[in-house]
């Protein structure tokens, strides 16, 4: 069954989007929870550790999954224009975030801006989730019932722990590391 756009499904689909994004590329994620005292039912994924170079990417990153599970045809996309025009209003503060500076009414998000932010979601941060689709569909199905997961959890479920850990425990072999290598062999010497 396709998922509805706005159930709470896919606004899980959203936050996890933007959890994932600052994840892989190096942030951390504190949790994620569905706001039970917001009316409107708002969900929201707390990243922490981004840098400044990652900031566009995690603001895009709920736009994007929303694009990839359109796209990918796991949600209705029958009235694209209805469908579009919703998904970029629910990206309101991530546009806000992405371009980056004070936005008022007598100084709105210029078409460029809104341009930037959808090529740089579906170009460059959706293809991220090609990596990890279906463990964030595991993340989804626990948000759900659960309606809020650690950090800690989410790594788990995404198995981010244990690729960060391979890296780490390869890393010495890359060319581009052996300084490194070298420096560790140096402070093993010492306390040896
Ligand atoms: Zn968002």
């Amino acid at each position: 069954m396709k998922i509805t756009v706005n159930s709470d499904e896919f606004k899980a689909w959203h936050e996890v989007g933007h959890a994932t994004v600052c994840l892989h590329l190096g942030g951390d994620v504190e949790s994620i929870e569905f706001l039970e005292s917001d009316a409107r039912g708002f969900a929201v994924a707390h990243c922490c550790d981004v840098m400044p170079n990652m900031e566009r990417s995690v603001a895009c990153g709920g736009f994007a999954a929303e694009f990839y599970l359109l796209n990918g045809g796991y949600a209705d996309w029958s009235d694209k224009q209805a469908i579009s025009a919703i998904v970029f209003s629910n990206a309101w503060s991530d546009r806000v975030d992405f371009a980056g500076r004070v936005v008022t009414q007598k100084n709105d998000l210029t078409k460029e801006e809104d341009e930037e932010f959808m090529r740089h979601a579906t170009k460059f941060v959706a293809p991220i989730f090609d990596l990890y689709f279906s463990r964030m569909q595991d993340v989804v199905s626990e948000l759900l019932v659960a309606r809020k997961i650690n950090g800690a959890r989410v790594k788990e479920l995404l198995q981010l722990q244990i690729s960060v850990e391979a890296e780490r425990q390869n890393s010495p072999m890359f060319e581009g590391d052996l300084p490194r290598l070298a420096e560790s062999r140096l402070s093993h010497g010492r306390s040896d």
